[in-house]
């Protein structure tokens, strides 16, 4: 297994998240990192930087230029909030069909491109979510050497095109996908086992016919993030699926819905495959009431390694410090193949 990372993801240090109104410690820590490395045995490679180029097949010019250089512009107007926070969006509603101006104020533009409160701008906030890209790029583009793991902060599968949100920043698995598609595998699949809905990926995706999404995830029709997007129904004419869980599932259900997802790739004639690999819908995890165990982690990474496709597993959420690594190992396990223990 080739394993890829960055020092430079441990800089980023949004250091809290503004929910509902409250200010809460953030579980997005640089510590994740550590707990990975630590539990995975693997020749540890780092990333090689991504080509603008490969970015803005995936981005827009305007939230990768915002997300380079909106924390400097914050620092320097010496608001007394050290990180960008928003708190006026430009949504449709706002704008009632208009085009808007751009605005003067830092303050004003800083929702420009966030679409929630909860995932701050800080330092290092920027330079770690391009290596984090960076490393999906790496990874992706040694997939021929075997499992290549990609181990990403922050996280990328809520980040859209135009948007930041749900503590991503850029899409690290679309960014594995597209370089996929340049290595020149005609089909690829993306397979997100997070425990919530990426709606980011979805929607990057959603009207090409050479990337299939399929998610199984926490019902955001329950009352979860990203309560918008996630539902069955989103199907984009076959190049989409979504299996969204009640809360308190387990393993049975969960694996039930991973089996769905591998039959569906394989159907499909994905010649290529992206996990998007949280392990947030583990039973310790404080950010989802699912319920699986490392059992359950380890059977996971079995279904989806027995697609025999060239496979990059691209690190999503996962915020329970004491079991992320052992969860992501015994992933990483079943998809190469190996015993669990
Ligand atoms: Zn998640």
């Amino acid at each position: 297994m080739i394993a890829v990372w960055s020092p430079t993801t441990l800089l980023h240090d949004p250091s809290a998240e503004i929910w509902i109104g409250l200010r809460t410690p953030g579980t997005e820590v640089a510590e994740r990192v550590s707990r990975i490395r630590e539990a995975v045995p693997a020749e540890w490679a780092l990333a090689g930087e991504v080509p603008w180029s490969v970015l803005t097949s995936v981005h827009s010019e305007g939230l990768l230029r915002h997300l380079r250089d909106v924390y400097a512009d914050w620092v320097s107007t010496g608001y007394p909030q050290d990180r960008v926070v928003p708190y006026v969006f430009p949504t449709p509603a706002m704008l009632g069909g208009m085009p808007g101006r751009m605005p003067v104020a830092v303050h004003g533009r800083a929702g420009l491109y966030a679409y929630d409160t909860m995932t701050l701008v800080g330092p290092g906030t920027w330079e770690a979510a391009l290596m984090a890209a960076s490393a999906a790029w790496t990874a992706a583009r040694r997939v021929s050497e075997g499992l290549a793991y990609a181990l990403c902060r922050p996280p990328g599968h809520h980040a859209t095109r135009d948007g930041y949100g749900g503590s991503c920043y850029l899409n690290n698995a679309a960014v594995a996908a597209v370089t996929l598609r340049a290595e020149g595998f005609a089909k690829v699949a993306v397979i997100d086992v997070d425990a919530h809905h990426g709606n980011g990926t979805q929607a990057i995706f959603w009207d090409r016919d050479d990337v299939f999404y399929g998610s199984v995830h926490v019902d955001p029709g329950a009352g979860w993030f990203p309560h918008y997007m996630g539902f069955a129904d989103e199907t984009a004419g076959g190049t989409n699926l979504n299996v969204p869980l009640a809360p308190e599932s387990g393993d049975e259900v969960w694996l039930s819905g991973v089996a769905r997802l591998c039959e569906a790739a394989a159907r499909w004639g994905a010649e290529a495959l992206v996990v998007s690999l949280g392990v947030d819908a583990a039973a310790d995890d404080p950010e989802s009431p699912l319920r699986v165990t490392r059992d359950g982690y380890f059977e996971t990474g079995r279904s989806l390694g027995g697609l025999g496709l060239p496979t990059v597993a691209v690190q999503e959420g996962g915020y329970h410090l004491e079991t992320i690594g052992p969860l992501v190992a015994a992933t990483l396990r079943g998809m190469g193949g190996q015993s669990l223990s």
